[in-house]
């Protein structure tokens, strides 16, 4: 690498919610940037004002900020290459323009798109190139003139890039090695529109790079076709010293069979493709969110971390400081990466496993709050501890948990049947009495005594237990009986022992 200083930039279009492969792609730009002590730059590419939805940009920018990625300058940051958003840069653009036509490298072309269709019916496979432009009505075959008169008119153009043929076009990826493409197979790119006075994203895209000072572009692989044409703007813009070195970013494939994962995969599957809920302007339509599924951003962040990259051993679980020092573009795969979901819900189980139970129990109360329960943090707190391992959500806290906080209304039916039996009610009333004359209420005690009442009785040890664990519970599962017991406390433990004797008779 050069000792050019990093500056990466992440360059959405604001036409919709951010896919989460767009996730994954401005993660390694951060991951990136953070290692080599670089820049992230915020762009927005906004030119096709044919496709801008209301309220994209704002739903990238707070999906950044859930996740934890941050950005050092551009739109919403600030910074000294402003403005960031290229609408506003229409001014810049036109001169570069004009750079390209006073050096012959670029032409006006004012073929309508009737013409163009017509060509296209007419000329098999018809390509705007150096083989057919001199047919087309453009500043190359017209009289300056006319050229003049036209704009003078008011007719709409176009500026189209003048591509030499036949020349080798070599395109140097980090992922990828070298591409090499004849310049023949591209087209006159259209690089500006009179209609709006914008350029296009290939014209636009390569002026802010270099006016940004971006040394990696670092995008997705739907763009790799298009990096021969940038390799040949910055040749004619004179900046090859200065351009930015690429990696092209494998794509993320359906979890099932091949193909480019779709937000069809998603619903069809089940699972969000977007980082937060979307609530589409134009459609009224709403697709889920990893932030509203009870995904946590650290366990999103490490999934599509791995997501096309791997740290070269076997390790998984790393947190953003990890993979700022793990992450390597040379070790990114050039083959699709499977978007194995169910590994997704895997990466939250872990991390919830991971976080604090304060933090935990933070997070559920408000579950608890829309459930009716109002409880001390304290408790939430054990509870979470004690029943974290077995959840993959915090969502599913509830069902798992409710117990806790409110008392059995039903008894399963099952576990009824197998584990209360003739003698359950003799057995239940007579350990009330004894946990009810404990003064130490501790499940250490607590087990002394109960185990040492059953021994001195010769009961059934399982049978007392799991009729115990039916009044408390309503069911047949949940953590260690005396580590429930001592959070429901005494009064509410001989309570359920009192209700289920009247109740399962
Ligand atoms: N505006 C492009 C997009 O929407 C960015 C491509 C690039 O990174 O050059 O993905």
């Amino acid at each position: 690498m050069s000792d050019r200083k990093v500056r990466v930039r992440f360059a959405p279009s604001p036409t919709g919610a951010l896919h989460i492969g767009g996730v994954r792609t401005a993660l390694y730009n951060y991951l990136f940037a953070r290692q080599h002590g670089g820049d992230l730059i915020f762009r927005i590419e906004d030119t096709d004002s044919s496709r801008f939805v209301p309220g994209a940009e704002e739903y990238i920018i707070e999906s950044f900020k859930w996740l934890g990625i941050k950005f050092d300058e551009g739109v919403s940051f600030g910074g000294e290459h402003g403005p960031y958003r290229q609408s506003e840069r229409r001014d810049i653009y036109k001169k570069y323009v004009d750079v390209l036509m006073e050096a012959g490298k670029a032409y006006i072309a004012f073929d309508t798109p009737e013409e163009l269709d017509a060509k296209r019916k007419e000329v098999a496979n018809f390509q705007y190139d150096a083989s057919t432009r001199m047919g087309m009505r453009n500043s190359l075959t017209l009289p300056k003139e006319e050229v003049d008169a036209l704009i003078a008119e008011g007719k709409q153009y176009v500026v189209r890039f003048k591509i030499e043929p036949n020349e080798e076009v070599h395109v140097q990826d980090i992922i990828r090695g070298e591409v090499i493409v004849n310049s023949s197979v591209l087209d006159d790119k259209v690089l500006y529109k009179s209609a709006d006075e914008l350029p296009t994203y290939h014209l636009a895209n390569i002026v802010d790079d270099h006016l940004m000072e971006v040394s990696h572009v670092i995008r997705g692989e739907e763009w790799l076709p298009s990096a021969p044409l940038h390799v040949l703007l910055y040749r004619a813009f004179g900046w090859e010293d200065t351009m930015p070195e690429f990696a092209h970013l494998p794509l993320l494939l359906k979890p099932d069979g091949n193909g480019k994962l779709s937000k069809r995969d998603g619903d069809r599957l089940g699972f969000p493709v977007f980082p937060l809920e979307w609530h589409d302007p134009k459609t009224g339509d709403i697709s889920s969110g990893y932030r509203e599924s009870g995904y946590l951003p650290e366990a999103v962040i490490n999934f599509l971390a791995l997501l096309g990259w791997n740290p070269g051993n076997n390790q998984e679980i790393m947190s953003l400081e990890e993979l700022v020092q793990l992450f390597d573009l040379k070790h990114c795969s050039k083959a699709g990466a499977k978007f194995d979901f169910e590994k997704g819900k895997w990466f939250n189980h872990e991390y919830i496993k991971m976080k604090d139970n304060t933090e935990l129990a933070e997070l559920f109360m408000p579950i608890l709050k829309a459930n009716g329960v109002d409880a001390s943090m304290d408790k939430v707190v054990t509870v979470v501890g004690l029943m974290k391992e077995r959840v993959n959500f915090v969502k599913d806290l509830w069902d798992t948990c409710k117990f806790f906080f409110v008392t059995p209304t039903e008894y399963d039916e099952k576990t009824r049947k197998k584990r209360w039996k003739e003698d359950s009610p003799e057995r239940m009333a007579e350990l009330a009495g004894i946990l009810e004359a404990l003064d130490d209420f501790s499940a250490e005690n607590q087990e002394k005594v109960v185990m040492q009442w059953i021994a001195d009785k010769e009961y059934h040890m399982g049978n007392v237990m799991n009729a115990f664990r039916l009044a408390l519970v309503g069911e047949g599962k949940g953590p260690h009986i005396f580590d429930i017991t001592v959070v429901l406390g005494k009064e509410e433990t001989l309570k359920r022992i009192e209700k289920a004797i009247k109740e399962l008779k």
